[in-house]
């Protein structure tokens, strides 16, 4: 069994093993791995270590920082394979949605190359008789990055190639339930060239987490994962003074009206419904039907979850794998026995299915509840598994009346060949990310990544330009320098001219 380890300085460092978790193959039920818990010790010293490289990588040129990333993209671009077999042996997801999530962090890692570009300035040459203007945008110092399991590469993608870009330097606790992407990342940032401790990757838990909020040497934090721990580490992180974004869980839902093209929308909310077992933040979990639209699309919904295969993550004809552990599946059956005990009708239901040669994987079958009521458990709680509600309305101002009464606000979609209406749900709706005929609306790396309300705490989203305003800050020159204009002592504020 393999043991993981820290990476501070550039270099593998052994854990302390007093406190340890395990690491699971999902599709076996096997544990393949244990990976130790820091100690308050072990993440003093890597924020050391990246308070240390701070300065100096704070001050190298940033052609110097650009060439090194360029080398980080292809050396991350080569090994796109051996990233992706380590997401599905340790997450579970199918080989090519593997590929597609680093594909998806690489895009994070080109917008990053462009740093000379991003981090220009604004001059203005005389504000006043011979004084010129300027900002510059600076790095805090060390980032710190907290990630969830479910995008095990992409999300920690999001955070460190755009701070270490901007000069700050990076302590990375990605989950400690697939640890081992994390330090294949960190491994090819160092063979392309990253000074020591410019980044590092510390494994833990909780009081990895509690250290990192209250750690006197961290100017920012970054946090993806649930919204009752999202909403811990804002308020604690800030009141530790830190500059903090948090993104958070989610209930995506996607309104379906009459007129759609229902073979598009059964189509994108099976994928988008039960695409990596439904542990996607983006994941579609409540379709929403106005008038007749769900007698025309639920049976073509049915059809479509019929034909789907369940299988190892790693067989090529797999297109859903197994959940997280065994824990979280048993949570998402529970929730299907409780979604039909309070009157949903399960028009499939994936708590039988068993996966030939794989009984102790930790497999579920795609789920569809029909009937589901607003104030059912089903619908109030984020289930992150494959099960795929559905609220039938009378009408587009119900349906929309749904969506933006729900606490979260990550993404949403409406699916229509209306443009009129597609144009008024997009003014209305209360949600940071909206799909027009699009499932799924991740915006590419050029762009940022946010949620509403529940789904996000801090006033920045993701990656993109947020990110660059997120991992600096401005600072504003006034300057004067040919002959100055000696006016004496004067107390009041300067008058225009
Ligand atoms: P999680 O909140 O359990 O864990 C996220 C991170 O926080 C992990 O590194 C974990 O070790 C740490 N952590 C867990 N409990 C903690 C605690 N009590 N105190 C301090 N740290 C703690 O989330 P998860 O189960 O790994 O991931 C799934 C969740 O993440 C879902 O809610 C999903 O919607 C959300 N998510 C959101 C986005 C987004 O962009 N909004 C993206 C991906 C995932």
């Amino acid at each position: 069994m393999k043991t993981i380890e820290h990476w501070i300085n550039n270099k593998p460092v052994a854990g302390s093993t007093d406190r340890t978790g395990r690491v699971y193959d999902p599709a076996t039920g096997r544990v393949t791995a244990e990976v130790p818990f820091a100690t308050v010790e072990e993440v003093d010293l890597a924020v050391a270590a990246a308070r240390e490289a701070f300065p100096g990588w704070r001050d190298t040129s940033l052609t110097r920082r650009q060439k090194i990333l360029f080398a980080f993209r292809e050396l991350v671009d080569r090994h796109q394979e051996d990233l992706a077999k380590l997401l599905t042996a340790e997450h579970g997801k199918t080989l090519p949605d593997a590929l597609g999530e680093v594909n998806r962090g690489l895009e994070v890692i080109e917008f990053a190359t462009n740093i000379p570009h991003l981090l220009k300035g604004d001059f203005s040459e005389n504000v006043s008789s011979a004084v010129d203007t300027y900002t510059i945008r600076q790095p805090l110092g060390v980032a710190a990055g907290i990630t969830p399991f479910n995008f095990p590469a992409m999300v920690p993608m999001w955070m460190y190639p755009i701070a270490i870009a901007c000069g700050n330097t990076f302590v990375l606790k990605p989950s400690e339930k697939d640890p081992s992407a994390s330090m294949l990342s960190a491994e090819l940032f160092a063979e392309a060239g990253l000074p020591d401790g410019v980044f590092n990757v510390l494994h833990g838990d909780r009081v990895a987490v509690e250290r990192l909020l209250e750690h006197p040497d961290i100017a920012a934090i970054s946090f993806v994962g649930s919204t009752p721990v999202a909403r811990h580490i804002y308020e604690t992180g800030t009141r530790h003074g830190k500059r903090v974004q948090a993104l958070a869980g989610a209930k995506n839902h996607m309104i379906v009206l009459p007129d759609a093209d229902m073979d598009l929308a059964a189509d994108s909310a099976v994928s988008a419904g039960f695409g990596s077992a439904g542990e996607r933040c983006m994941a579609i979990s409540v379709v929403v039907t106005v008038g007749d639209a769900a007698d025309k699309l639920l049976p073509k919904v049915k059809e479509r979850i019929a034909a789907l295969k369940v299988g190892p993550g790693m067989e090529s004809d797999s297109e859903m794998g197994p959940l997280i552990t065994k824990e979280h599946r048993d949570r998402v059956a529970s929730y299907v026995a409780k979604g039909i005990e309070e009157g949903a009708e399960a028009l499939t239901d994936g708590r039988d299915l068993i996966v030939a040669d794989h009984e102790e994987g930790f497999f579920l079958g795609a789920t569809l509840l029909d009937h589901v009521k607003t104030d059912m458990t089903v619908y109030q709680d984020e289930i992150f598994g494959p099960v795929l509600s559905v609220v039938r309305t009378d009408s587009y101002q119900e349906a929309i009346r749904v969506i933006n009464d729900n606490p979260w606000g990550n993404g949403t979609a409406i699916f229509t060949n209306d443009g009129g209406a597609a144009r008024k749900f997009q003014n209305e709706v209360e949600v940071g990310m909206v799909g027009i005929n699009v499932p799924i609306p991740v915006p590419l790396g050029f762009y940022s990544f946010g949620g509403w309300k529940d789904s996000n705490f801090g006033d920045h989203s993701i990656y993109g330009p947020e990110g660059i305003h997120f991992y600096t800050r401005p600072k504003v020159v006034i300057s004067r320098w040919p002959e100055p204009i000696h006016r004496g002592v004067d107390l009041g504020f300067p008058q225009h001219g």
